[in-house]
């Protein structure tokens, strides 16, 4: 009989003692990790060539500097739009060149992760998927830059834990993106674990980031969970912006205009000088 091996610890996602931030480099110009902030903004999903293009012209006269949509959607309901799929991310390849904006999107399904991976600048692992184990290893195998979002029910050590599978792969490029827990109160779609963040930036060299629209659930409240998330030491923020969220295919309640977006740049601009960053 084989001998029983002794249990390997997570270490990898740890901060070891003196171990600085880890920067996770997208493209020359945008990196998580270092003084300044990364804004991501866009739709929930990507729906037709009109509403990515204007939505990434809308956010990047705002100020970010990436642009998220969805081509795969992980829905409640196998009845609600699951997204365009392959001709999603044609249309977010699109997107890219009429704004220079590098892309982040969501991958559902290891088997799509190449396909993804070739196209993506960053590969978003959304809640739903934080513990599809054979996802993770998969991602970890590619050396693209994962955005790892919180599960609704998952502890930060869990969290850490599924970080450390893309870790163990061989991927580096990992950062981590709270965005809210179920909790007994549901006067908000989901309760945005700030102290989270000042936990997981002791804990943790990897770049952490805020989306508070899935907080949120409502766009009236996006902008104060994201200035509390660029207080408690966020390294960028995830927005969801629609060019006319009252058409918005998923995620409608939660989307901010244009015009809302450009507010919060604004307000979370003056945190982030607040507290020694720039946004
Ligand atoms: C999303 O980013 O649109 C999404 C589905 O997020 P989450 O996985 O956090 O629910
Ligand atoms: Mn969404």
């Amino acid at each position: 009989m084989a001998a029983v091996q002794p249990k390997k610890k997570i270490s990898l996602a740890l901060r070891q003692d003196g171990q600085p931030d880890s920067l996770v480099h997208i493209t020359p110009e945008v990196c998580f990790g270092g003084e300044k902030l990364v804004l991501i903004g866009g739709p929930c999903a990507v729906e037709n060539l009109q509403q990515i293009i204007e939505t990434a012209q809308a956010v990047v006269q705002a100020g970010a500097v990436m642009l998220r949509g969805g081509a795969w959607k992980p829905r409640t309901s196998p009845y609600d739009f699951q997204g365009l799929k392959e001709e999603g991310l044609e249309l977010l390849v699109q997107a890219r060149e009429a704004t220079g904006l590098p892309i982040v999107t969501e991958v559902l399904d290891p088997r799509d992760v190449d396909k993804v991976a070739q196209v993506a600048d960053m590969l978003q692992i959304g809640s739903r998927s934080v513990q599809n184990f054979p996802l993770l290893r998969e991602v970890g195998s590619t050396q693209k830059p994962v955005l790892l979002k919180r599960g609704m029910m998952t502890t930060v050590d869990e969290w850490l834990a599924a970080a450390e599978y893309i870790l163990a792969a061989g991927n580096k490029n990992v950062v981590l993106c709270e965005r809210g827990i179920r909790t007994f109160d549901t006067t908000l779609r989901n309760t945005l674990d700030v102290g989270a963040v000042a936990v997981l930036k002791h804990k943790t060299h990897l770049p952490v980031i805020v989306d508070p629209s899935h907080a949120a659930g409502d766009f009236r409240y996006v902008t104060a969970l994201a200035k509390a998330a660029v207080a408690a030491g966020a390294d960028g923020l995830l927005v969801e912006t629609h060019c006319h969220p009252s058409d918005a295919l998923s995620d409608a309640g939660q989307s901010l205009t244009p015009q809302q977006f450009s507010e919060l740049t604004a307000g979370c601009r003056a945190v982030a000088t607040a507290v020694g960053r720039t946004l």
